[in-house]
């Protein structure tokens, strides 16, 4: 396939051409123009987004709590898993957080600048400014209160209510455990097709990224350069400094904090994990999909690093689905950084709940592409940042992906040498031969992958 027919390249080409198109429209004087006629089609690509943020959230998470159904005796392991997977996730989005507010890379923008992007946003913004204000007014306890929804159907009509959606799914999700098995297939089945329908959904939402990207950039640029063109390089400038707070925050994860985790929990040399597990990562930066990395995650699990079959079986494609520590930090970093470039502040309390909720939306991130950008829109709205802020950053997402998938297979690699070590379970020396990479990995890369990890979790 000829490069230009690649989607992430077609994403760059839409938003270099946004860009410049912003740039002339701004010098020529069609402000009117493209708001009448172009800026729609970035509306209509973030109103998909909207559109199947709910319907993606309850679906991915009732699966993901359903499928530990099959789990029965490993319950222990069960536990330990979900712990260490918890644990990780907060600490990743604290690293973001810390990177983020360290570097202030949307600070960079300057202030000028950052007013103008604050009254094409205003509305958004007032309503940001004004949660942060209600924020420091709250009781302890009213974000405990406030994930609890009194109506379900009242939940699901506002997007900025999406933590009582993933309540509501986790609930019904343990509830559906709970009931015979034969009166429960018939809703899990409902929410494993309703699931792949969602992740469908994604797919062609992704097709028309291009177009929406040049018209929600092309807008943005046209209004806010109409004074001075030199806002753009300002504001690349800070963009490539976002960037780079995410790549520090990834790289914290997998050089630091995983390894000092190992070594902590299980004494496995770094060079062992490393030179096991990078058969995976190589496919991971790849695909952009921990789904589709799976099993070539699990055969250098159990054939390089010593993981026994029965705790790889069951933690690695829990993993896949719910753990995602990369996608986390990148998204507390994105939405910290729309939120500084538009001079929307955090309050610590807000960034705290923040951690709370990414760890959430983490979980019920889908393991493909883009999947994590599409989820930052719920994160965004709940914290009154405006969605339409995601145009800044998903010209540069593509790369970002492919790093936070290579930490999201990693992250679940670790959890699994650890969990495998507490239950005995760990070789110490690597099978010989097995390099984890069989011929069915290259076969299966690339394939819808919420299948591959759907189905691995049943049986
Ligand atoms: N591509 C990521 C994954 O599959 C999810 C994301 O978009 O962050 O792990």
């Amino acid at each position: 396939m000829p490069w230009y027919k690649k989607l992430h390249w077609q994403i760059i080409i839409g938003l270099v051409l946004g860009l410049a198109y912003g740039v002339v429209a701004a010098m020529a004087g069609w402000g009117g123009f493209t708001s009448d006629w172009i800026a729609p089609f970035g509306t209509i690509f973030l109103n998909l987004l909207k559109l199947i943020a709910v319907p993606l959230v309850l679906a991915s998470l009732v699966v993901g709590v359903t499928s530990l159904s099959d789990l029965g005796q490993l319950s222990r392991i069960g536990g330990k898993t979900m712990g260490m997977y918890l644990m990780t996730t907060a600490i990743a989005i604290a690293v973001g957080l810390l990177f983020v507010n360290v570097m202030q890379p949307g600070d960079t923008v300057p202030q000028e600048l950052s007013e103008r992007l604050q009254v094409q946003y205003q509305e958004n913004v007032e309503e940001g400014q004004g949660l942060a204000e209600s924020a420091q007014q709250r009781g302890p306890l009213q974000p405990l209160v406030d994930m609890v929804p009194g109506n379900f159907f009242s939940a699901a009509t506002d997007n900025a209510n999406m933590l009582q959606i993933v309540f509501v799914a986790i609930f019904v999700g343990i509830g559906l455990l709970m009931i015979p098995e034969e009166k429960s297939q018939t809703l899990v089945r409902g929410f494993d097709a309703l699931n792949d329908l969602v992740i469908k959904l994604v797919e062609l939402i992704m097709l028309v990224a291009p177009v929406g990207v040049f018209a929600l950039l092309a807008d943005t640029i046209t209004t806010i350069t109409a004074d001075s063109a030199g806002d753009i390089l300002n504001l690349l400038g800070a963009l490539a400094y976002y960037c780079l707070a995410v790549v520090l925050g990834l790289a914290t994860m997998v050089f630091v904090v995983y390894p000092l985790l190992l070594r902590l929990f299980t004494g496995m040399p770094m060079s062992r994990f490393f030179s096991g597990i990078s058969p995976a990562q190589l496919v991971a930066f790849s695909t952009s999909s921990s789904g589709a990395t799976l099993p070539a995650t699990m055969r250098c699990a159990e054939n390089n690093l010593g993981v026994s079959e029965e705790a790889s079986s069951f933690v690695l494609p829990l993993g896949a689905t719910i753990n995602m520590d990369g996608t986390a930090l990148y998204q507390g970093v994105a939405a910290l950084f729309i939120a500084q470039v538009l001079g929307i502040g955090l309050a610590l309390g807000q960034q705290i709940e923040l951690i709370l909720l990414v760890v959430l939306i983490s979980i019920g991130t889908a393991a493909v592409p883009s999947a994590g950008i599409v989820m930052l829109v719920i994160v965004l709205e709940n914290f009154g940042i405006p969605a339409a802020g995601i145009a800044l950053i998903v010209g540069v997402d593509r790369p970002l992906d492919m790093l936070r998938t290579t930490n999201n297979i990693t992250g679940d690699a670790m959890v699994a040498s650890v969990v495998a070590d507490s239950e005995n379970q760990l070789a110490r020396e690597a099978a010989p031969g097995g390099d984890g990479m069989a011929e069915d990995v290259e076969t299966t890369v690339g394939e819808p992958a919420q299948r591959g990890t759907r189905s691995a979790e049943r049986s």
